[in-house]
């Protein structure tokens, strides 16, 4: 049988006739057929071949793997995910999606030419930060804005410029790790910064600041806890009075927000806001783009303007810069924002989060209506109803929020933990979640629009799942 496997000059006239070559250059196709035919020979060699023998030496049969095998490499990685987790900022499915008009700004930006660092009206070289400054200043009545590559590079920055070979206060309660290594102490390290620890992890007092002044002391850092909550026997200094001793010292003062809320949102959130920062008069404050903003990844740094231009001189300013691209989202989410109902209806990380469970429950009917008919045209038994759910801030935003939602749960002959996994292998992967062997798809985090997708996912992995099955028979 060996002696059957054509030869790649053979199988390479053969894939220029049926038309193989013309989507791929030559060199990869004979690639592919050298790997497809290696593939048949230690088949054949092992002595017990999945497939028959004459199968693995045919000509047919080995195109066919080499195209298949050529395809798969050329499927973009980076992948669409519809996202029935119930977690709306979620950091795994890349936290938010961009309003539509957000994203228009960053169509434009990419496929053109513009003026990021070109002053139009003056014909001379500007300033990429110009564009999205002026609108922030507006939208906070900040004196200073800066953007930069995201919150953990605003903090880094804040520490570096300000702070270098000096030291920097912060509570025990507030030395948090935020995930993927952006630990408090490290990136105080890491910027020049000493850390003078003061308090404890529960309680931290005002005198405890107090006594932590020395000489050399150049900034007073608040981190807001964001995935953590420290509760009961527990308490912080509010930042006004952390801005009180700050002024009386001649010390700064720095509030790294994490998610930065420019909306009011509910009392009951209990979220600091951008605002509520700056009116305490902290000299500089940081937060994430891509977090309740609902905007692209980012570090926004509000501030004094003496500050912020001293944040602008600093070496790693150009380290951490933002793109062209993520100006563009920036600048035409925060655009939305000067509607402040409009920017509540496109952004889609507001609008999933303020729902409320009336609509879920409506999202999940028609969920629930659309699963029906698809799995009973598919003929497959299965049985789906509505349930409450608790659905989830997500991004290290909120960390106790339950949001109340609604999800789609399903049992069907298929095993809800095989079934999930099938789902994320699905041509248009669906994320969800297993509790009591049912499989739950939240709606939280779904457009109306998508609900369609889910449903064909769905009968697409419930059938996957019976093929299996037979399979396994
Ligand atoms: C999320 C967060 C960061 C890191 O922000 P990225 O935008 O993810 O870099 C830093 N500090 C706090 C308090 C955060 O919540």
């Amino acid at each position: 049988m060996l002696r059957e496997l054509p030869s790649i000059e053979e199988l390479l006239q053969a894939a220029e006739s049926h038309g193989l070559l013309g989507d791929y250059p030559r060199e990869r196709v004979a690639d592919a057929l050298r790997t497809a035919v290696e593939r048949s020979r230690d088949e054949l060699l092992g002595g017990a071949p999945a497939e028959p023998a004459e199968e693995l030496v045919a000509g047919d049969f080995l195109l066919r793997e080499a195209a298949n095998a050529l395809e798969l490499e050329s499927r973009p990685r980076l992948r669409r995910v519809l996202n029935a987790s119930g977690v709306v900022i979620h950091t795994n499915l890349g936290r938010s999606k961009l309003a539509p008009s957000a994203f228009a700004r960053v169509e434009q930006a990419a496929l053109n030419y513009g003026n990021l660092e070109y002053d139009l009206a003056a014909g001379a070289r500007g300033s990429r930060h110009d564009h999205v400054e002026a609108l922030l200043r507006g939208l906070t009545g900040a004196a200073g804005a800066m953007v930069v590559n995201n919150n953990a590079a605003a903090v880094l920055l804040m520490l570096a410029a300000l702070a270098e070979g000096r030291e920097v206060v912060v509570s025990r309660g507030q030395l948090v790790e935020i995930g993927g290594s952006f630990r408090i102490p490290d990136i105080m390290r890491l910027s020049g910064a000493r850390l003078v620890e003061v308090g404890t992890t529960n309680k931290t007092h005002f005198s405890d600041y107090e006594r932590a002044l020395t000489d050399d002391t150049a900034l007073l850092l608040r981190v807001h806890t964001s995935n953590f909550k420290v509760v009961g026997f527990a308490e912080e200094v509010p930042v006004e009075r952390l801005v009180e001793l700050g002024r009386s010292h001649q010390v700064l003062v720095a509030d790294d927000l994490g998610s930065g809320a420019l909306l009011d949102l509910p009392a009951s959130w209990k979220e600091p806001s951008v605002a509520s920062s700056l009116e305490a008069g902290v000299d500089v404050v940081s937060f994430s783009g891509d977090k309740l903003l609902g905007g692209p990844q980012a570090g926004i740094l509000l501030g004094t303007a003496e500050v912020i231009e001293r944040l602008k001189r600093h070496p790693f300013a150009r380290a951490v810069r933002v793109d062209k691209m993520t100006l563009a989202a920036l600048e035409g989410t925060l655009l939305l924002y000067q509607d402040p109902a409009r920017a509540r209806r496109e952004i889609p990380t507001l609008r999933y989060l303020e729902r409320g469970p009336q609509e879920t429950r409506r999202l999940a009917k028609r969920l629930a209506e659309l699963v029906e008919e698809s799995v009973a045209s598919a003929g497959i038994d299965s049985s789906v109803c509505v349930r409450e759910s608790v659905g989830k801030a997500g991004g290290g935003s909120l960390p106790l929020l339950e949001i109340p939602s609604h999800a789609v749960a399903l049992r069907s002959g298929v095993e809800a933990s095989q079934l999930e996994a099938a789902l994320r292998r699905a041509p248009l992967p669906l994320i969800g979640r297993v509790a009591q062997d049912e499989l739950l798809l939240d709606v939280l985090a779904l457009d109306e629009e998508e609900l369609e997708e889910v449903a064909n996912t769905l009968v697409w992995a419930l059938s996957q799942g019976r093929a299996e099955e037979a399979a396994g028979d």
